[in-house]
């Protein structure tokens, strides 16, 4: 059962969450959930409504049959912007305070570009979506591929995204987002994220695990997405397996799981052959159109990550394992593999009660991701107390 949020002492913000999660649709459900007298609930609730963020009583009579005191979140106070940073293409997005996407946009660029090459393109696609759309930019969520600062807000030591090591990356955005907050996460953990607005948002345990170009895998545990000491949590297309032996890897080591399972090497493997595939989703497309030996590829990948994630299974024991990323968009052939491993080598306990899902948001997860950790971020208890704090002192 939850517990009652603060009881007696409930800031705004905490009163705003509840409005937010849809816990609170009333200021009678606030007396009740927080313990708050009635005389609070209303100072707060207006001083919300003051700040643009809630929608109070009165304004909702046009929607008609809402009780006395109803609130609503006020979607369009705000916007954030979404960046999922990909290997050759990145999508961008406007969102509104409430999570649905106004607009998107993707750019694409070369393989391997640095930021100096990517983030202009970015804030350009931006800058026009942003031309639709009126409100505010509260904040901006990014997801880069490999292991990120997520305090300092830049890619660390991960030579798959060479150049982007500890390079800044807000000042790109300033023409577009001003002087509001980034907030950066592994696309993995973003993907992860996605899945809390989705099939998974009961678990509290949960792998989600991102085949696309590259392998990464988001680790839920205990309800908290885990990112490690040093943001390399889940770094799973690293591990050497000895399949891979002598086989040099684009992180400048050899005999990593993506030099044989990854969407880069299968395309590589593929062009060797000489078939005509630039990019992972061209793999995919061959697959789902019925070609033997792109099913082949991506079930073999499917197997061959199944084998080390029955090892986190068998650590973790999730509720569920979420397969996302291009390489899953083919879905009933990548889960075959995967599945085939996992059974083979995971506990009898670990998986009896064990699902496999696919990604809800599909390719779109990225973006719902990227949006959801800049709402929370901009929407946080703290963030909104400040903001009323702030609205204060330049009223007073
Ligand atoms: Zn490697």
């Amino acid at each position: 059962m939850r517990q009652p949020v603060g009881r007696d002492t409930a800031t705004a913000g905490e009163l705003f969450a509840l409005v937010r999660a849809g816990r609170a649709a009333t200021r009678a459900d606030l007396v009740r959930l927080t313990g708050l007298s009635r005389t609070a609930v209303v100072a707060r609730v207006s001083a919300l409504g003051e700040a643009g963020l809630l929608r109070v009583g009165a304004d909702l009579a046009s929607t008609g049959g809402r009780p006395p005191g109803s609130l609503e979140l006020a979607t369009d106070a705000g916007t954030v912007l979404a960046i999922a940073i990909g290997r050759s293409r990145s999508q961008v997005a406007v969102f509104d305070l409430g999570g649905t996407e106004l607009a998107a946009s993707a750019v694409d660029h070369e393989v391997g570009a640095g930021p100096d090459l990517v983030m202009p393109g970015v804030a350009d696609q931006l800058a026009r979506l942003i031309g639709l759309v009126t409100p505010p930019v509260l904040g901006v969520g990014l997801s880069l591929p490999g292991a990120v600062d997520t305090a300092r807000g830049v890619s660390v030591d991960t030579p798959v995204m060479a150049g982007w090591d500890g390079v800044p990356l807000a000042p790109y955005l300033t023409a577009v987002a001003g002087e509001a907050p980034l907030f950066l996460a592994n696309d993995a953990d973003i993907l992860a994220r996605s899945e809390y607005l989705g099939h998974a948002a009961q678990a509290r345990d949960l792998l989600v695990l991102k085949a696309s170009t590259g392998l990464g895998l988001g680790v839920v545990a205990d309800g908290r997405i885990v990112t490690g000491a040093l943001g390399a949590a889940g770094d799973l297309g690293h591990t050497k397996v000895p399949e891979a032996a002598g086989r040099p890897c684009r992180c400048g080591d050899v005999g990593c799981l993506e030099t044989i399972a990854a969407g880069w090497a299968l395309v590589a493997r593929l062009r060797e052959e000489g078939r005509e595939v630039e990019h992972v989703r061209d793999l995919v497309a061959h697959a789902l159109a019925g070609d033997p030996e792109a099913k082949q590829l991506l079930r073999e990948s499917g197997r061959m990550v199944g084998e080390l994630l029955a090892v986190a299974i068998n650590l973790l024991n999730p509720r569920a394992v979420v397969l996302g990323g291009d390489m899953a968009a083919a879905y009933d052939v990548y889960a075959a593999g995967v599945r085939e491993a996992v059974y083979a080598r995971a506990s009898a306990l670990a998986t009896r009660e064990l699902q496999f899902l696919p990604a809800t948001y599909g390719d779109r997860a990225g973006l719902v991701g990227c949006a959801a950790l800049a709402l929370d971020e901009v929407l946080s208890p703290g963030a909104v107390d400040a903001r009323l704090r702030s609205l204060a002192r330049v009223g007073g």
